[in-house]
């Protein structure tokens, strides 16, 4: 974010209050009542939000507060400096630059307009989405999934392509999770990895593997639209909308309690394209010995991109060996488990009844190259063991032929 001095008073006026005192309008109040003849806000992404009220009363207004927040955030208070007078307009610049809002997220504001005579009004709460509206978005909606993308970007049936696979990957993640679906899911497609880069470092948000915000019912990809996009979509769709089902799973306390192998082992692991690249990560780092430590993979991934690919192809090898081990119910046991906030290793005991140490050997042992003997082993395994049962029962029998051989000869 750029934090050149001089802005700064620049930003300051930008945060002067109008207050003007204007002739009482046609529609006027109620004798004793405080009305509200405009109340809007707006934005530009990463800029500044203007948030502009005018009020009218039989008395002067003496005073106006403004209270504006996220949803599910802080609430920010701002007395306006108010020149008292029957009509007041008031415009309150939020510049934010210095204090970002989170990207997409819902922004409710509200005023409170107190008068001479005692009076006081508060507004009921207003909203908006604060949209990156440096673009032009097109939509596209169906079964409480929208796809926005850039206007003039991708062919007729991009935003339809990516629709079509939010519906069908959502079914099939939540098939497994069973999580409630949120009353809306919104996905915003960028066309290109360093115009979503720019946004987040826009609004300070941290990079972040993924880029969902789950606690908006939001997801944020980049899909060029050449070659063949669907794949992309196919690989960054799903794994973004695992992030949002696993977040409702274990709403609402639950997940910052998730283990990062588990949540970005799950999204990795519901990708629709294979990943050469994952296989090539693990395989080397087992026959190197250089496997990251389950525990380690508990907290978000390193950044240095080598160990983060690492963390990712390992997280997706151990969620594909619970899955096969423990299935679904398996799954949905460790979900449970950090819903009720607990920690990495007690979550694994308490869904799969074993320590993390344990899982994770078994896992690693799982990895091992099985060697021709013991492929030829398991094979034939079946028939040994009927060949053994076999022996046990005749046993007995043979002995007891044998009893009476003696006992008559
Ligand atoms: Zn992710």
């Amino acid at each position: 974010m750029p934090a050149f001095a001089s802005l700064v008073a620049l930003r300051r006026l930008w945060s002067v209050l109008v207050a003007v005192g204007l002739l009482l309008p046609a529609a006027a109040p109620a004798s004793g009542g405080i009305a509200v003849l405009e109340n809007r806000a707006e934005h530009a992404f990463a800029q500044r939000v203007t948030f502009t009220l005018q009020a009218a009363a039989d008395t002067d207004i003496t005073a106006i507060y403004l209270f504006f927040g996220p949803e599910g955030g802080d609430t920010t208070t701002v007395p306006l400096p108010v020149t008292p007078a029957h009509t007041v307009t008031v415009e309150h610049v939020h510049d934010l630059r210095d204090a970002p809002l989170p990207p997409f997220a819902i922004v409710n504001y509200w005023w409170r307009i107190e008068d001479a005579a005692g009076e006081t009004y508060t507004t009921p709460p207003e909203q908006f989405r604060y949209t990156d509206n440096r673009f032009r978005w097109e939509e596209l909606s169906g079964g409480g999934f929208t796809v926005h993308w850039i206007a003039g970007h991708g062919d007729p049936v991009f935003g339809q392509t990516a629709l079509d696979i939010a519906r069908q990957s959502a079914e099939e993640i939540n098939a497994e999770l069973r999580a409630p679906l949120p009353p809306a899911v919104d996905i915003y497609i960028y066309d290109g990895q360093y115009n979503l880069d720019a946004a987040m470092v826009l609004t300070g948000q941290e990079w972040v593997g993924g880029q969902a915000h789950p606690e908006l019912g939001v997801v944020l990809v980049a899909i060029p639209a050449e070659g063949n996009y669907a794949a992309k979509m196919r690989r960054d769709i799903p794994h973004e909308i695992t992030h949002l089902l696993v977040y409702q799973a274990v709403t609402p306390a639950g997940y910052r309690y998730v283990p990062e192998w588990l949540d970005e082992g799950l999204a990795t692991a519901n990708e629709q394209l294979p990943a050469p690249d994952y296989d090539v990560a693990l395989e080397n780092a087992r026959a190197a010995g250089r496997l990251i430590p389950l525990q380690d993979l508990c907290v978000p991934f390193p950044p240095d991109p080598g160990r983060a690919m690492l963390s990712y192809a390992e997280s997706r090898s151990v969620v594909r060996f619970i899955r096969e081990r423990y299935g679904g119910p398996g799954i949905r046991a460790l979900l449970r488990a950090y819903a009720d906030g607990a920690s990495c290793a007690s979550g694994v005991r308490q869904a799969l009844h074993v320590s993390l140490g344990g899982l994770e050997t078994a896992w690693r042992a799982s990895l091992e190259p099985q060697s021709p003997w013991r492929a030829a082993v398991e094979q034939v395994g079946v028939w040994v063991g009927l060949w053994v049962l076999s022996v046990l029962v005749a046993l007995p029998l043979a002995t007891v032929g044998r009893r009476y051989g003696h006992g008559t000869g």
